[in-house]
């Protein structure tokens, strides 16, 4: 038998994600962002799902290559534009949208051969302080990119700091709108959380990332609130099974003392596997199809649980670290991140399964 942690990919959860997503957006197209490799879910992977949205948006251009190869011949967004000159004339050869956020980017179109030409999508900072041209140098930016030989066309765009939280994105958007005012380009703002929250902030294209996965960006909203489902579910199985007494110590450092007579369970998920480390005993985990919590430190290739109300469990029992079952924010929660962190981090080692294709 081999190792028994498998992470599942649900892509019939991932078709009804995109249409809640469409649902919200209402009629803005849809670029699915697929950084960090598809927010650990592999973009090759889900890509025969994402054939029906509108524009993939990424980090890495070789993602892009992979995307075309595969057939994907919609609008694909470079998030932070080209790095070197060498990834600005590939872009062109493979017909990319950039983005362009500094003074930089806009000196590298000068050097694209004569006649080539990318898609630039110029970006407003209007105020996360991060990426793109302040207020006071945007429009400085925008006259040269229109008259530029090299920009195929324009879209203007931003990135809210605080769409999911009491802040929200007003200031923001007001920026943006004083900077766009009077220019007949496309417009792209909203994340997850603003095209939720924010039907102001929906414009021609939308960015969603983790609600794609079914996982939330706010922290008062759970996915399933949101008519979200997880495309991911990481399981494994119990590999071993202590009785413990009173005063008794479990994993490193002591971390967890029973207080009574206790059953615990031995999972094989670490967090070398992708699993928080900072997980506390009590984060939330189903055994056997019911819920219970760890207990003590998670270690690199094991966690444990209480078994307290599981007395059916034993070796070989099915374990749900995250996903179907335990929502991946809760786990995320306890161990004080948040859900994407957790699903970008699923490690190299786990082996993936597919369905629903
Ligand atoms: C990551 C990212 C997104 C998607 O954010 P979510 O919160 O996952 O929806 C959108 N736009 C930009 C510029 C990003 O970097």
């Amino acid at each position: 038998m081999t190792r028994p942690i498998l992470a599942s990919i649900d892509l019939s959860a991932l078709r009804r994600n995109l249409a809640q997503i469409r649902s919200f957006a209402s009629g803005s197209r849809v670029a699915a962002v697929v950084k960090a490799d598809a927010y650990g879910h592999g973009i090759l992977r889900i890509l025969p799902v994402l054939a029906d949205a509108d524009g993939l948006a990424l980090l890495n251009i070789e993602d892009a290559v992979v995307a075309r190869q595969a057939g994907f011949d919609r609008r694909i967004l470079l998030l932070e534009g080209a790095f070197d000159r060498a990834e600005l004339d590939l872009a062109a050869r493979l017909g990319l949208h950039v983005v362009i956020h500094c003074e930089e980017q806009i000196g590298l179109l000068g050097s694209l051969a004569a006649g080539a030409v990318v898609h630039a999508h110029l970006k407003l900072n209007s105020g996360m302080n991060r990426l793109g041209f302040t207020s006071g140098s945007f429009e400085g930016a925008l006259a040269r990119l229109r008259a530029h030989p090299a920009v195929a066309s324009l879209t203007l765009m931003t990135h809210f700091a605080s769409a999911d939280d009491g802040r929200g994105v007003e200031e923001q958007i007001g920026r943006f709108d004083r900077a766009a005012a009077g220019t007949p380009f496309e417009q792209s703002l909203a994340n997850s959380a603003a095209l939720i929250r924010f039907p102001a902030a929906r414009r021609d294209w939308v960015r969603p990332g983790i609600v794609l996965y079914g996982a939330t960006p706010f922290e008062d909203r759970s996915a399933a609130d949101l008519g979200l489902a997880p495309v991911m579910t990481l399981t494994s199985r119990l590999i071993a099974v202590q009785d413990v007494q009173p005063g008794d110590h479990v994993g490193y450092g002591q971390a967890f003392t029973a207080a009574r007579p206790m059953r615990i369970g031995v999972v094989a998920c670490g967090y070398a596997d992708g699993y928080p480390r900072h997980a506390p005993s009590g984060t939330p985990i189903v055994v056997g199809g019911v819920r219970t919590v760890t207990t003590g430190r998670v270690s690199m290739d094991m966690l444990m649980v209480d078994l307290s109300n599981c007395p059916d469990a034993g070796v070989g029992t099915p374990v749900t670290l995250w996903g179907e079952g335990v929502p991946v924010d809760e786990v995320a929660t306890a161990a004080g991140t948040i859900g994407y962190e957790l699903l970008c981090a699923l490690a190299p080692r786990v082996p993936v399964r597919v369905l629903g294709g």
